[in-house]
């Protein structure tokens, strides 16, 4: 309760996630699993994450997104 205090007023680092969840069809899907299909939860916070299974990474700023967006666009267009 506390640490859930302190992540709301200094910001959660985010430092334990949950093994990632890959999402099939299209039933309930987290917002942040929309990006790669596949999404991570932080343990202390509850915040999701989107999650690439090939680079092993959690995308969690948002200029890693448009990184992530921007290199995606660039596959499709190959
Ligand atoms: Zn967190």
């Amino acid at each position: 309760m506390v640490a859930k205090l302190i992540d709301v007023f200094f910001g959660c680092r985010h430092s334990r996630y949950s093994f990632p969840v890959t999402l099939r069809g299209t039933a309930r899907r987290p917002q942040a699993g929309a990006l790669t299909g596949t999404y991570v939860a932080c343990l202390d916070c509850g915040r999701e994450f989107a999650y690439d299974w090939q680079e092993m990474k959690v995308i969690d700023s948002p200029s890693e997104r448009r990184q992530y967006v921007a290199s995606l666009a660039t596959k499709q267009a190959a």
